[in-house]
């Protein structure tokens, strides 16, 4: 399946009365499964996705035969729609949902299909992105981490880092060097990883809200079946590149069924219980952050608009993840004007602080997670903009001889 031949194909328009049933059913699913945002946790993600797939609400566009409901992208808008108007009921499946299933749709064997995606959609199972390395983050291509074959297997040795969610993962989508003879941005394979199998060691990075939700994880001769390699041999930064784009548009244009201000909604709150209010220099960034909001839910929208067209996504994703982050920092700097040094610091005897707290310090990653701000600019000004490439000296050596990561002696 193709997400823009298939997936395209699947859609049309819905006659109103389709529409509205379709709403009318969404809408009566969500008031009786969603909890406040306080009350979700991983298990109620899982029970959530297990309820919304036992509804026909799970993988929306995906094939029946795949475990998907096998509706229209004009049906999926809808339910986006409908599920903005909550609390994120399965945000620990980002990831997997917005990153690893369109992958192993539009570039798995159906085999994989198969095997992978029923569980998948269902919250069966949940799936990590193993890219980021010690000595590979905004450069994934130096990554070292190798696999070799022998026999009917692949044997995967090497190290990733800030791997989100792999201690609750079943499985993950890894990128190893199937060949360090060819220059770095080729020579590169993607393949399915079971993260329970032998030789997979996960070491949970502790976080200094007392959470850990990201991980260094090790290979040591971790054996994988020859037919959990994703595309062909060799051609992994094509789909390691595919990959970040979803990745943008999960982060950058996640929801994105209508124009929405969750963080002006919960400062605006916050602002009329302490009194912040009646400051203007408060209401005045409350109003910049309403208007970066509103905005980047219109380019969300777009974005989405595009992927309804059967478009896969581009470079234009950029540009709501980094405005995403860009409203991480306003919502910080309001936070502190409004609760001080609450918003930041918390009584000890409170595991892990107040919802306030722990979004104040996640305002921190969102420029680095999903690639740096930085990395979205230069993205945007080359692929966007079409101003010129960075300089880079080290595209046409095999990738054996360049001095990264450990390769320096
Ligand atoms: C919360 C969180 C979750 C994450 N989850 C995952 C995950 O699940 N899976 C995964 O694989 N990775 C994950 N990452 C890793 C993330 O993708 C990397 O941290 C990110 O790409 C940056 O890489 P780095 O940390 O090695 O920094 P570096 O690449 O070393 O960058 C250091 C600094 O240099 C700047 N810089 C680097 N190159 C350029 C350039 N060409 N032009 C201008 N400036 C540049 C950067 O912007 C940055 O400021 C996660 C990170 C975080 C924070």
């Amino acid at each position: 399946m193709s997400n823009t031949t298939e997936r395209a194909a699947v859609d049309g328009a819905l006659a109103p009365d389709d529409a509205e049933a379709f709403r009318a059913k969404c809408q009566a699913f969500l008031q009786d499964n969603h909890r406040p945002a306080a009350d979700v946790n991983f298990e109620w993600n899982k029970e959530f996705l297990a309820r919304s797939s036992g509804a026909g609400l799970a993988g929306i566009t995906y094939p029946r035969e795949f475990g998907g409901a096998g509706l229209t992208l004009a049906h999926d808008k809808i339910w986006r729609e409908e599920k903005s108007g909550y609390a994120a009921q399965d945000g620990e499946f980002i990831i997997s949902h917005g990153m690893c299933l369109p992958m192993l749709a539009e570039y798995g064997t159906d085999a994989q299909r198969q095997q992978f995606l029923p569980d998948m959609i269902a919250g069966r199972t949940l799936w990590c992105q193993m890219f980021s390395e010690p000595g590979a983050g905004s450069d994934v291509a130096s990554l070292q981490s190798k696999a070799d074959l022998d026999g009917d297997e692949w044997v995967i040795n090497g190290q990733k880092v800030w791997t989100t969610l792999a201690h609750k993962s079943d499985y993950g989508l890894v990128v190893v060097r199937t060949d360090p003879d060819q220059v770095k941005h080729r020579g590169i394979s993607m393949f399915i990883l079971d993260m329970k199998a032998p030789g997979v060691e996960i070491r949970p990075i502790h976080q200094i809200d007392g959470g850990s939700h990201f991980n260094e994880v090790f290979f040591n001769d971790v054996r994988i079946p020859k037919d959990w390699l994703v595309g062909e041999t060799n051609t992994g930064w094509r789909l390691a590149t595919s990959m970040l784009m979803y990745e943008r548009v999960a982060i950058g244009s996640g929801g994105a069924g209508k124009v929405t201000q969750p963080t002006f909604d919960s400062l605006v709150e916050l602002a009329r219980a302490n009194g912040a209010i009646e400051n203007a220099v408060v209401r005045d960034q409350l109003m910049q952050l309403y208007c970066m909001e509103s905005t980047k839910s219109m380019v969300a929208m777009r974005t989405r608009a595009d992927m309804k067209a059967g478009k896969t996504p581009g470079p234009g994703g950029s540009l709501g993840k980094l405005m995403g982050s860009n409203i991480a920092w306003c919502y910080r700097a309001i936070a502190l004007e409004i609760a001080g040094v609450g918003s930041i610091a918390w009584d000890s005897t409170v595991s892990g602080g107040s919802l306030l707290n722990r979004q104040v310090l996640n305002s921190f990653q969102s420029g680095i997670a999903g690639g740096t701000d930085e990395i979205q600019r230069n993205i945007i000004g080359e692929r966007v903009l079409g101003l010129p490439r960075e300089p880079a000296v080290d595209t046409m050596v095999p990738f054996r001889e360049l001095k990264v990561g450990t390769q320096r002696s």
